[in-house]
């Protein structure tokens, strides 16, 4: 249900329902859903990326095809998550199997691209949202198999972060996403980001490499936390704290044989990017409680 002021309310709408919905409600519902829809299409194409890019192929030609029997993928076989549950997990042709990481990818594409909607309504922040979930999930993913940050997708991240820090700057609400900072505001906001989400991490990294002799954090790790310091301001402090803390819970909870092997960062910066942008001021504010500074 909208409240007084005609407001959408995600939480009363859960309990309400499309029943007791109004208008405003309905139009927002519809546009989530759409996002959900098209983000689990992009989810595809992200997975195509994730498999690809690291190993130097086309991302266009040739079409999907079964690695082990060549068949082409058909848009029936190709509708994102369903298809994977409808073909039980196997080549339609010769019943290899399609590993489980492809439907679950799509998904996740689709509930991000859906929460960047539902946060940002139809705005540039939506888009410059969705732009940073997209890239974070396709990174986080590459950086699992192949303990890389491409460059390329990097960059592309930076450059929308830019593209919001600039509009901002304009006037229009933009980056950071966090906050509501505008003008001048934004742009100093933005550049303490950059400046504290590269600086930070590469004097700890610096000082690690004199004292143990080895690099604990890589310079794609680096890279990204700049890129993210664009789309968070100094907010990306919150993406290594919740990226250190969730890397260090499951160097824990991971069998031995895992944690031996480097486990990557990047796909706990990720999910620390993630969180910030959707809930940053919140758990900033509970966090603040916690330690009875507010
Ligand atoms: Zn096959």
């Amino acid at each position: 249900m909208c409240d007084e002021g005609g407001r959408f309310s995600p939480a009363s709408f859960l309990v309400g329902g499309l029943k007791g919905s109004c208008l405003v409600e309905r139009v927002v519902f519809l546009q989530v859903v759409v996002a959900g829809a098209v983000g689990a299409v992009f989810g595809s194409f992200a997975n195509v990326v994730i498999w690809r890019l690291p190993r130097g192929e086309s991302l266009v030609a040739p079409g999907s095809h079964c690695p082990r029997c060549g068949l082409r993928i058909a848009w029936y076989d190709n509708v994102p998550v369903l298809a994977w549950f409808l073909l039980r997990g196997r080549c339609r042709a010769c019943g290899e199997p399609i590993s489980w990481r492809y439907p679950l990818v799509e998904a996740a594409s689709g509930l991000l691209w859906a929460a960047a909607v539902l946060t940002w309504g139809q705005s540039l922040r939506a888009l410059l949202g969705i732009v940073l979930f997209y890239l974070s999930l396709i990174l986080a993913a590459i950086d699992f198999d192949h303990r890389r940050l491409p460059n390329v997708l990097v960059g592309i991240l930076a450059a929308a972060g830019l593209g919001g820090a600039v509009a901002a700057a304009a006037g229009v609400p933009a980056c950071p996403l966090v906050g509501s900072a505008r003008g001048a505001g934004a742009v100093l906001q933005a550049g303490a980001g950059v400046f504290l989400g590269g600086g930070v991490p590469l004097v700890a990294a610096l000082v690690y490499e004199r004292v143990r002799g080895r690099a604990g954090l890589g310079m794609g790790d680096v890279k990204l936390l700049a890129a993210y310091g664009l789309f968070l301001g100094p907010y990306v402090l919150m993406v290594l704290f919740i990226g250190s803390i969730a890397g260090a819970a499951f160097g824990l909870a991971a069998p031995r044989r895992a944690r031996d092997a480097a486990i990557p960062f990047g796909p706990f910066l990720a999910l620390g990017a993630v969180t910030t942008a959707l809930w940053g001021e919140h758990l900033l504010v509970a966090y603040l409680r916690l330690a009875g500074l507010r």
